[in-house]
């Protein structure tokens, strides 16, 4: 019997899991602290050690009882190597995160960001389980994601493949930090709908989202909308019903690029699905080149353990690949 390690290193919070031969986390213990960004290399690599060693004191199980770690890491990073290139939060540059991992706890580590872990995940054993190739995003702050086909990770040429909340939906657009204008997520993630709630707030919008919060602009979020909506809200409505074209204009590329079997739409977005669904699936009929079956659109049921999942699907194929 063995156990797998799972390190999940995000910007704000680092979540630890001891995962089973079978695929289950041990006790259903997820341990989750601060990622003690802006504190310095050697702070967040620390901070990520404790948080794996106290997963291993509160499931009682040894070092020795590991078969591997796998771990999502942001990126950009060097899949082949586990050398994460560049993340200014974390003070990591060329900073061999896998390889110190591999020394402090004496066994394989294999690391990935998010958006391919997350699509691994979910065509290994979520909604996408079994399907031949799949496109993955998950719309929360940012818009992230990963694609596999024929059953692998597709990572491209220089490894930076599965942008998808860069793709440009108007080149005219908000400029984005990548350099370029009006990328997907600028219009379709979290922060781009409280950007345009705020905005419809100034400019004196009545609605019961903004009653709810008793327009403090402070207090925008997401789930007012959904408030707001379900009492029937005309303003919640019709917004919900743009972010179903935004998604939908996305989705609609992705489908005509990779024709995928399933697309998994996940992250915090998706408890509005029931007010963007339609018009999102409108805007796809309309703009995918061929046809695209409802069954092929599906929603995370992982949700936020999508990452956490997909770091042991990562692991424990690498260690039964390499028969350690
Ligand atoms: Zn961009």
């Amino acid at each position: 019997m063995g156990y797998y390690l799972i390190l999940d290193i995000g910007g704000t919070k680092t979540t630890g899991a001891l995962f089973s031969e079978e695929g289950r986390p041990v006790k259903d213990l997820f341990i989750v602290a601060p990622s003690k960004t802006y504190e310095g290399c050697d702070a967040v690599f620390d901070n990520t050690v404790s948080v794996g060693r106290e997963v291993l004191e509160k499931t009682g199980v040894e070092a020795a009882g590991l078969k591997g770690i796998g771990a999502a890491a942001p990126g950009p990073l060097d899949y082949n190597t586990g050398v994460i290139i560049n993340v200014p939060l974390m003070g990591w540059k060329d900073f061999p995160l896998g390889p110190k991992l591999e020394k402090e706890f004496g066994v394989p580590v294999r690391l990935d960001n998010d958006g391919n872990l997350g699509a691994l995940a979910e065509q290994r054993l979520g909604v996408a389980e079994g399907a031949s190739s799949v496109v993955y995003m998950t719309v929360s702050t940012g818009c992230g994601g990963g694609i596999v086909i024929n059953g692998e990770v597709y990572r491209g040429f220089t490894g930076s493949a599965g942008e998808l909340g860069h793709m440009s939906i108007d080149i005219n657009g908000i400029p984005c930090n990548c350099g370029a204008n009006g990328c997907l997520e600028l219009y379709a993630s979290g922060t781009a709908m409280n950007r345009r709630m705020l905005r419809d707030m100034k400019n004196g919008v009545k609605s019961l989202a903004f009653e709810e919060i008793a327009y403090d602009p402070e207090r925008i979020s997401g789930k007012i909308l959904g408030n707001a909506a379900e009492a029937g809200d005309e303003y919640a409505l019709a917004f919900l019903q743009e972010e179903g074209r935004y998604l939908g204009a996305g989705l609609a590329n992705y489908f005509n690029l990779f024709d995928p079997e399933v697309f998994v739409l996940g992250g915090g977005i998706t408890h509005l699905k029931k007010w963007f669904y339609g018009e999102m699936m409108r805007t796809i009929e309309r703009c995918a080149v061929s046809a695209v079956s409802p069954d092929r659109v599906r929603f995370s049921e992982l949700n936020d353990k999508v990452v956490v999942y997909g770091a042991y699907c990562l692991i424990s194929e690498y260690t039964d690949t390499v028969r350690l």
